[in-house]
């Protein structure tokens, strides 16, 4: 019963590092510097998509401050 209970614990917990891990890789904000456009991207390392420069500021969702 007990070995059971672990091993349901460990796979829950990988399922919640498993969408946390989504979440990340999902929410990472961008903002062009060339031209000021924003948004949410998957990746890093993209490209603008309005005007195609590579100078991206790139912000993870989950490094906000709070206030
Ligand atoms: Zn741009």
């Amino acid at each position: 019963m007990l070995e059971h209970n672990k091993e349901q614990n460990t796979s829950l917990l990988r399922e919640w590092c498993g969408k946390i891990e989504t979440a990340n890789r999902n929410n990472i904000f961008c903002h062009c510097r060339n031209c000021g456009y924003e948004w949410v991207d998957s990746s890093f390392g993209v490209v603008c998509s309005s005007c195609g420069s590579q100078n991206v500021e790139q912000i993870s969702c989950w490094q906000f401050p709070d206030d």
